[in-house]
C-alpha cells in the first residue's frame, strides 16, 4: 500500500503570482555577475517571479564546466535583492543545501542523476528536517516511478510539505527527436495516483534543442501540469553548457504568449452535461471491452487444454504475426494508429500466451 503524501498546495508556497503556468527561468548556469544579473533583468522585465541558475553542475563527461559554486550564489542573491526575484538551484549533497541557506535560496531542486540514488536524496531530505521552502524533485533519468516516488516519501517524511515534481523525461539508447525520452505516460500515472502533488514540466532539458521547447510545454499544458521550468540565458550560443536549449529572455517570452493554457474544469452546464454524456458513453464501451476481454480469455483457456491433450507447443509465431499484421491494416482503416493496434493486440496475446503456459504446467487446471 501506498503511502499518502501530505502536500502544501502551490497557492501557499508563496512563489507564483499567475495562476498558469508557474514559471521558473534562468540559465542552465550561473557563469558570471554579468550573465547573471542580465538575464535575471530581463526576465524580470516580462513578469518571472522565480529565477534559475545551476551553481553545482553534475556533469556526464568530466572537465566540462562544473558551475561556479558558491560565488554564483553571491550573484543571484544580489538579483533577488535588486530586483526582486525568488531565487532557485539544484542540489545534490547536504553541503549544497546548507550553502543555499546561508545565501537565502527560496527554492531548491533535485536533479535527475541525484533522484535516482537514494543515499544521497536521504541525506539532502535530512539536511532540510525543520527548513520551509519549496523542494522540487526531478524524475530519476531512468523509467522508473518508484525511484521518483521513494525520493518524495523520503522529503515528505523529513517534513518537506512544500513539495513537487518536474518531469524532464528519462534516457534513452534509442534515437530520438529528443535529448530524453518523454515518457509521458510516466508523468500520466505520478499524476493519477498523486493529484494534489504540484507538477512541473523542463521542456529544455527534454528537448535538448531550442526548437522542441514550444511543443513540449504545450503538451505538457494540454495534460494539466502547473508549471514550466525553462533555460534562458542572455547569450545562449555562449553558454558554458547546454547552449543548444536555451533560449534568449525574448524569444522566452514569445513562446510564453504561445501557449494556449486550458481549463482543467468548466462551471458551465451546458460543458458539464455534454461531458458527462460522453463519459458514461465511455464507461459502457468499457464494459463491453472487459465483457469482450473475458470471453476470449475463455477460450483462449479452452484452446491452451485442447492443445495440452494433443500435446502441441502454445506458440505459433507465424499465425500471430499474420494476425497482427491484418488487425494493423483494419485497425488503420478505422483511424488506429499502428503503434495503438500493436500494443493493444501485442498485451492481448501475450495474456492468452500466460494462460495457456499455466495450463501447460498444470497451474490451470
Ligand atoms: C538542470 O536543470 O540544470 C539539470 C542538470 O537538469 P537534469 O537534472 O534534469 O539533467
Ligand atoms: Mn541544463
Amino acid at each position: 500500500m501506498e503511502k499518502r503524501l501530505d502536500i502544501a498546495p502551490l497557492s501557499e508556497w508563496g512563489m507564483f503570482t499567475e495562476p498558469r503556468p508557474c514559471v521558473i527561468a534562468g540559465p542552465c548556469s550561473a557563469e558570471s555577475e554579468i550573465q547573471i544579473m542580465e538575464t535575471a533583468r530581463q526576465l524580470r522585465s516580462f513578469g518571472i517571479n522565480v529565477f534559475r541558475a545551476g551553481i553545482w553542475k553534475p556533469r556526464t563527461h568530466p572537465g566540462s564546466f562544473e558551475g561556479v559554486g558558491s560565488p554564483g550564489l553571491k550573484w543571484m542573491q544580489r538579483a533577488k535583492k535588486e530586483l526582486g526575484l525568488k531565487i532557485s538551484t539544484e542540489v545534490a549533497s547536504e553541503k549544497h543545501v546548507f550553502e543555499c541557506l546561508k545565501y537565502g535560496v527560496d527554492l531548491v531542486w533535485i536533479g535527475a542523476r541525484t533522484t535516482a540514488n537514494p543515499f544521497l536524496v536521504q541525506e539532502i531530505a535530512d539536511a532540510l528536517k525543520d527548513v520551509d521552502i519549496p523542494v522540487l524533485v526531478k524524475n530519476p533519468v531512468n523509467a522508473d516511478i518508484d525511484l521518483w516516488i521513494g525520493a518524495l516519501e523520503r522529503l515528505n517524511a523529513a517534513g518537506v510539505r512544500k513539495l513537487g515534481v518536474i518531469h524532464r523525461g528519462f534516457s534513452t539508447f534509442s534515437k530520438i527527436k529528443y535529448r530524453n525520452e518523454p515518457g509521458w505516460q510516466i508523468a500520466v500515472e505520478l499524476r493519477s495516483r498523486y493529484p494534489e502533488l504540484p507538477f512541473f514540466c523542463d521542456p529544455s532539458h527534454m528537448a535538448g534543442k531550442r526548437e522542441y521547447i514550444q511543443e513540449i510545454s504545450q503538451r505538457s499544458l494540454d495534460l494539466g501540469l502547473e508549471g514550466l521550468m525553462i533555460e534562458s540565458h542572455c547569450d545562449p550560443t555562449c553558454a558554458l553548457s547546454d547552449a543548444k536549449q536555451q533560449l534568449t529572455p525574448d524569444d522566452l517570452k514569445t513562446l510564453l504568449e504561445s501557449l494556449v493554457v486550458r481549463e482543467t474544469d468548466s462551471d458551465s452546464q451546458n460543458y458539464k452535461d455534454n461531458i458527462d454524456q460522453l463519459r458514461s458513453q465511455i464507461d459502457i464501451i468499457d464494459d463491453n471491452l472487459l465483457n469482450l476481454l473475458a470471453s476470449r480469455m475463455k477460450i483462449s483457456r479452452k484452446i491452451g487444454e485442447y492443445k495440452k491433450e494433443n500435446n502441441i507447443a502454445i506458440l505459433q509465431a507465424s499465425r500471430w504475426d499474420a494476425i497482427l499484421e491484418d488487425m494493423v491494416k483494419r485497425g488503420g482503416e478505422c483511424g488506429l494508429s499502428e503503434k495503438f493496434v500493436t500494443a493493444v493486440f501485442n498485451a492481448i496475446h501475450e495474456a492468452s500466451v500466460q494462460v495457456q503456459n499455466d495450463i501447460l504446467a498444470g497451474e490451470g487446471e
